[in-house]
């Protein structure tokens, strides 16, 4: 059963020209993903697709220019403003991307017990910084003193203590090296066997390939595919979008061959589907309207020519 459902979500942003022209910036689009309990969605896709965007909307924390249309719901119910401010950091924790979300002037130690809503808040704090082998000194320390790896991990201590129903986790992993990414990975993996819903952000397919359930796929600001992991395997003959094919086929244990062209920025999004310029099975049908999103093959995709 989904526990976070997000149906036809867009988040523009209203922006003046030179000549005080106010015009809208599209950055997400028709956007539908759910999170089951127990289960890792990957929401993959290329740096500037607007996947941070997607991690502020949920948890409500966009910046105050920004419009949001569509719906979320948290356990059946509409995350209206006053219930996303409600259970952000208790149901819903975010592990953001940049470390400066930790409070400069506060001890790490008291910061992740902030986040501790049931039992002892000390030791769960001590419980959580043994696992992520964050020595008993760290928990005096201010987030200065701390190295990049350090910092990331006290981030995922405040998400883990914080009994939340639904992790989402925004490029948790940039700047650490392959053995504490593989760690940090595993992580995730627990709070999914324990019951959590986790929505990982990445622009690593490679990464999320190792540990999620299903991947979604996100392009210019909307999900092309959401497909399951097992999907990805020989010339990719299960995958469904042209998109996810040329990813796949980008890796370097593939053909590692790079896709042609760059990702739309959002003030110039071409007419129909947002792919077409750069895919080689395009037709004039493809440039007329945004395809929807259609079930295909126990998966989703936004292809007219998907089959
Ligand atoms: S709708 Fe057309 S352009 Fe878009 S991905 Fe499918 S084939 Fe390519």
């Amino acid at each position: 059963m989904s526990i976070l459902e997000i149906e036809n979500l867009s988040v523009s942003f209203k922006q003046y020209t030179a000549g005080f022209k106010q015009i809208q910036h599209q950055v997400i689009s028709s956007l539908d993903v759910k999170l089951e309990a127990g289960k890792i969605l990957a929401v993959v896709g290329a740096s500037g697709s607007g996947k941070s965007l997607l991690a502020h909307a949920i948890l409500g924390i966009l910046p105050s220019n920004a419009m949001v249309s569509g719906v979320i719901k948290f356990e059946g119910e509409e995350l209206t403003p006053a219930r996303q401010k409600a259970v952000r950091g208790k149901e819903i924790a975010l592990v953001p991307q940049s470390v400066n979300f930790l409070d400069p002037l506060m001890r790490v130690g008291s910061q992740v017990r902030t986040s501790v809503h049931k039992g002892d808040p000390v030791q769960a704090q001590r419980n959580v910084f043994k696992r992520f082998h964050l020595g008993q000194e760290v928990e005096r320390m201010y987030p200065f003193q701390l190295s990049g790896g350090m910092a990331r991990r006290t981030l995922l201590s405040t998400a883990m203590v914080s009994g939340a129903k639904v992790i989402v986790a925004d490029e948790p992993t940039p700047g650490l090296d392959p053995v504490v990414i593989k760690e940090a990975l595993n992580h995730f993996r627990e709070f999914a066997n324990q019951g959590c819903a986790v929505m990982l952000i990445t622009h690593d397919i490679e990464s999320a390939l190792q540990i999620a359930d299903k991947i979604a796929v996100f392009y210019a600001g909307t999900t092309v595919e959401i497909a399951k992991v097992e999907d990805f395997t020989g010339q990719g003959e299960a995958i469904r979008h042209p998109y996810t094919k040329a990813l796949w086929r980008a890796l370097p244990q593939n053909d590692f061959i790079p896709i042609p062209g760059s990702q739309p920025h959002p003030s110039s999004l071409p007419p129909g589907c947002l792919f077409a310029p750069r895919c080689e099975l395009a037709t004039a049908e493809c440039h007329q309207a945004e395809p929807n999103m259609r079930e295909l093959r126990d998966g989703m995709v936004r292809c007219i020519h998907a089959t």
